[in-house]
């Protein structure tokens, strides 16, 4: 059993009205309440922040969200800072979701300076990082692990990571239905463990590398009994109640 307290982080991108996120709430909240023994974060849509810290109150779960601004403040239209997600009580961000950087042209360079701007503001981001198929068969995978983590290494130092949470997401993973095998993701967590501990093997044992790749009920206790995964970062099954709970047992 690994001697980091697992964490799961529902990530509901851009999915629900406040009809359908009020039941799932409540539902996620009584089976949280019932005991899990990892940590709990759900990051909503930016407009839901406020209902869903609401009705997060005394839940004992944590209110992420799923990007920020790179910059402070200022003529940034349709920018969100991150002091304003910290006014609505947001513990972590998502940063470089490979939505945005494919969706959305984020470079590496770009994530690294929201990564800065997170954990400047006092949020914990949850960096997300993962190869596509093709890199993957060129057996370009951990190249491309450490080009995006270095990237942010070099910006924000090692330090940094002290207050933050990595996600290993094979871009081939993410709500395709093919989850990674227990071995190919902790076989990528190891080494994104050992590139850590490059720098500082306390920053990199300590640090908590959560696996997102279409995990469901199904597949997340093989995957969360690997030694260096730590947890998960859950899209689609994190819109089921059940599914969602069923997870988070698992961690
Ligand atoms: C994600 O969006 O980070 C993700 C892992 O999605 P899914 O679980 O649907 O693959």
């Amino acid at each position: 059993m690994s001697k980091r307290r697992p964490l799961v982080a529902a990530n509901w991108k851009m999915n629900g009205t406040l009809s359908s996120i009020r039941p799932l709430l409540a539902s996620i909240c009584k089976g949280i309440a019932e005991g899990v023994k990892a940590e709990i974060a759900i990051c909503p849509p930016y407009v839901y922040l406020g209902e869903v810290a609401r009705l997060l109150e005394q839940a004992g779960i944590a209110l992420g969200a799923q990007n920020l601004a790179r910059h402070d403040a200022g003529a940034y239209t349709g920018e969100v800072a991150a002091a304003m997600l910290k006014d609505y009580q947001c513990r972590y961000v998502i940063v470089g979701h490979s939505e945005r950087r494919t969706l959305y042209g984020e470079t590496d360079a770009v994530v690294a300076d929201k990564f800065v701007q997170a954990t400047k503001n006092g949020l914990t981001p949850i960096l997300c990082i993962g190869e596509y198929l093709e890199e993957r068969e060129a057996g370009e995978t951990e190249n491309v692990l450490a080009r995006q983590l270095d990237a942010v290494i070099e910006k924000a130092g090692i330090a940094a990571f002290d207050k933050a949470v990595i996600a290993y997401e094979p871009v081939w993973a993410i709500g395709t239905g093919k989850t990674a095998t227990p071995g190919q993701a902790e076989e990528a967590h190891a080494f994104i463990r050992l590139r850590l501990a490059r720098h500082d093997d306390k920053i990199a044992d300590q640090l908590r590398i959560l696996y997102g790749g279409s995990v469901k009920a199904a597949n997340a206790e093989e995957l969360f009994n690997m030694a260096d995964i730590d947890g998960g970062l859950i899209g689609g099954a994190s819109l089921q109640a059940d599914e969602f709970l069923a997870i988070c047992r698992a961690a």
